[in-house]
């Protein structure tokens, strides 16, 4: 099968922009927002006030409220690092498969919603259609809060909004939330020989990493559980760790990285709240030694989980739209979704071409069948629509 070529081109001109979170997302917007133009529609950037990146927000149909928002980020992870075997800023084809960074997560589904646009804009709609298209997505939902605050004070509201992550095409309700802490631990260095003398900062950070996998094992075996996702329970990491000079040096400092991902049932700050009160026994315990040893700890990103209920009239024609009718579809991934939930009270599912098991990998690649059932889906959508 192969997929319908305006996509293809889109998808081409999308991978082509290098828009890894690190870099500038502007020329691809300018694009986007000239695409646009050609059929009519204006679009509006919401810069970031620090960083040459902004989201951008359209309306195609009338200006009232409800309606559908189409959603997607414009960033992609790094490539550096990965073992790729084609070029992941040019697209490929092969076998009914395209390559390219981003064709997954999730250039695919703006180049589909793009590929679109033309019949979105050609006859009236009875409800209009949005795009909203973000950046930094993929450094903990970041670029999307500024979006938000300018729907907050915006005339009109959304009624739905589909985050076209990459489901392979199904509805999904849910999702796991996510903190992201860093711990940095502070010690006093001096001679190994004299060890006892100093405080040992990799000693001290390893307490705290057995403490959060103590804690994984506890949620593991004794719940919270929600059916809905896989694993059924709050898990949490210990992602990375950084410390010490030299062998013959007791450290004077080590850092990690810990994330925890939770179910709708827990509120991470809850959850937190002991290990905050273990870890200052831990400074005081280093104070006593030295008075100068800390535990500094700050938050790296969050972002709520989504908790879309089921029989909304909004989920079933979604189901009905993209023609997916089990509920029992899971994603280990995070989105924007809850942010637009929480703050915005829109109901939000996710659904998108592709699947998260090609997603942030080298050769990433989207199946030109995915891409067809989205445009399947979005001509159902745009027909739903039409007055
Ligand atoms: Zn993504």
């Amino acid at each position: 099968m192969t997929a319908p070529a305006a996509t293809i081109t889109l998808l081409d001109k999308l991978i082509g922009f290098d828009t890894t979170s690190c870099n500038s997302n502007l020329e691809l917007m300018q694009f986007i927002q000239d695409y646009l133009q050609d059929y009519g529609v204006n679009s509006e950037l919401v810069h970031d006030p620090a960083l040459p990146k902004a989201n951008l927000f359209a309306t195609i149909g009338p200006d009232i409220d409800g309606g559908i928002m189409l959603s997607g980020h414009t960033d992609t992870v790094p490539v550096s690092g990965q073992n790729w075997t084609r070029q992941p800023f040019q697209l490929s084809a092969e076998n009914g498969r395209y390559y390219g960074r981003g064709t997954t997560d999730m250039k695919g589904f703006l180049a589909c919603v793009l590929a679109a646009v033309p019949d979105m804009a050609e006859r009236p709609l009875s409800q209009p259609i949005h795009l909203a298209f973000s950046y930094d997505e993929e450094i903990g939902c970041v670029g999307v809060r500024h979006l938000i605050e300018r729907l907050q004070v915006h005339p009109h509201r959304p009624a739905a909004c589909v985050i076209g992550e990459p489901t392979t095409m199904h509805v999904v309700t849910a999702h796991k939330g996510k903190i992201a802490l860093q711990v940095q631990v502070l010690g006093k260095e001096c001679h190994s020989g004299m060890a006892p003398e100093g405080v040992n900062a990799i000693n001290y950070a390893a307490l705290i990493v057995s403490w959060l996998q103590n804690l994984a094992l506890e949620k593991q075996q004794n719940g919270p559980f929600q059916d809905t996702f896989s694993p059924p329970f709050t898990t949490v990491h210990t992602g990375t760790i950084n410390g010490g000079t030299a062998l013959n040096i007791v450290p004077n400092q080590c850092q990690l990285r810990f994330e925890i991902r939770y179910i709708a049932e827990e509120d991470p700050h809850q959850l937190l709240e002991p290990f905050y009160a273990y870890v200052q026994t831990l400074r005081e315990q280093m104070q006593a030694q030295d008075n100068d040893c800390d535990i500094e700890i700050h938050t790296l990103s969050e972002y709520p989980g989504l908790a879309t209920p089921e029989n909304t009239d909004i989920v079933i024609l979604m189901r009905q739209l993209a023609q997916s009718q089990s509920s029992d579809k899971k994603i280990n991934f995070g989105t924007e979704g809850g942010l637009f939930s929480d703050n915005l009270n829109i109901t939000t599912v996710v659904c998108g071409p592709g699947s998260m098991e090609q997603g942030h990998k080298p050769d990433e690649f989207i199946a030109a069948q995915q891409l067809t059932q989205c445009q399947q889906f979005l001509q159902r959508l745009i027909n739903h629509l039409r007055v």
